[in-house]
């Protein structure tokens, strides 16, 4: 699971590592559902219904929840966001390496319901850069900017609870980092805490 604040460049990296090549094991991104309306990608063209989220209404969200149908979800800048639960089982059981692309709040309730997932917070170089980034996106309004940013100091704070944490500063480090950390973790014997 990759976390980290808006405009870091999750999108880019975790792009970028899906496209590169292949280590031996499956990796997909898993596309999550939320209340937010499409809005447009930073390489051109809108986002996708089913490719780049699940675009739901604010009804169909509750549903989700009321049917137990989302492994976690988070209110984000006054908007739902959730990760549909039978998908990743169904992924999960295949052997595929799931990527969970979710903000600090639900990365904490997947770090207590899959004791096996490896949480990974992507950082700017500096609080400095990441608004650079942000202003830069043009995609939001001010007041979304300021809503981000307000989040985005607040999600620094989480990165202590976090398995590992990777520096955005130059996109192909990143993915290496991101890559030696799944090459890792298939070598792994054990996690901390079993002895
Ligand atoms: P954005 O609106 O910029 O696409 O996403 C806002 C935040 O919500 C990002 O940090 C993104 O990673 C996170 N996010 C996307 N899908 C989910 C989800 O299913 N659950 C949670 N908790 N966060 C999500």
């Amino acid at each position: 699971m990759v976390s980290g604040p808006s405009a870091v460049g999750k999108d880019t990296v975790l792009d970028a590592l899906l496209s590169a090549a292949p280590s031996g094991h499956p990796l997909q991104k898993c596309v999550t559902a939320t209340t937010r309306p499409p809005r447009p990608k930073e390489g051109g063209g809108m986002e996708q219904d089913g490719v780049d989220y699940h675009f739901v209404s604010p009804a169909r969200f509750n549903a989700m929840v009321a049917q137990d149908a989302l492994l976690e979800y988070a209110e984000y800048a006054d908007n739902y966001y959730g990760t549909p639960r039978d998908w990743v089982a169904e992924r999960r059981a295949q052997g595929v390496d799931v990527i969970l692309k979710i903000e600090v709040q639900g990365g904490m309730i997947v770090k207590q319901k899959a004791a096996d997932a490896v949480l990974v917070f992507l950082q700017p170089p500096s609080l400095e850069e990441l608004e650079r980034r942000l202003r830069r996106r043009r995609t939001d309004s001010d007041d979304q900017i300021a809503k981000r940013l307000l989040h985005a100091r607040r999600e620094l704070d989480y990165r202590s609870h976090y398995d590992y944490a990777v520096t955005n500063d130059a996109v192909p480090e990143a993915v290496e980092d991101i890559r030696a950390i799944l090459r890792a973790e298939h070598c792994r014997i054990r996690r901390g805490g079993d002895g």
